[in-house]
């Protein structure tokens, strides 16, 4: 497509279609935490927009994503020392990656490699496999962008145990 563009974040090279995810997401109703009641996805949605305002929010603007509409939102639990809790966010982007390799479960233990920190408490993963994309994305390459973050506990309700 003649909209393509070719970006470095950290240490990938994709090529991407902003405006072609601009317009898949503007179609996408809302997000999986959006569409959750749990009280981990509350506890995202509660503070999205401020950890959208910084470095990733800009991130996923100029590949053409909406972070509020993630595919899908996983809590896994607190960190011991600090409290805060573990986080990842699912998005998509229309596009490949083509340098970099793209981040994979290890074979055998499943077990998903680190993601590359952005900032002291935000990193990302990007891979090419997209379980849950949303349906405006079926049928096309795409960058999968995982977010992980660590972030408070702000909501009222007390963390599920
Ligand atoms: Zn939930």
């Amino acid at each position: 497509m003649g909209d393509d563009v070719e970006l470095e974040i950290l240490h990938w090279r994709v090529r991407v279609d902003a405006d072609a995810t601009r317009a898949a997401y503007a179609v996408v109703p809302r997000g999986g935490a959006d569409t959750c009641e749990c009280d981990y996805c509350r506890n995202w949605v509660a503070q999205r927009d401020a950890l959208l305002a910084g470095p990733i929010g800009a991130l996923l603007a100029q590949l053409g994503i909406d972070g509020s509409r993630d595919a899908e939102v996983v809590e896994y639990g607190p960190e011991l020392a600090s409290g805060l809790r573990h986080y990842e966010a699912w998005y998509d982007c229309i596009g490949s990656i083509v340098a970099g390799r793209p981040v994979r479960p290890a074979p055998g233990t499943g077990v998903v490699p680190a993601a590359t920190a952005l900032t002291d408490r935000v990193g990302i993963r990007l891979t090419d496999s997209s379980p849950l994309a949303h349906a405006p994305f079926a049928g096309k390459a795409l960058v999968r962008v995982e977010i992980t973050a660590r972030l408070p506990w702000i909501i009222e309700a007390p963390p599920p145990s």
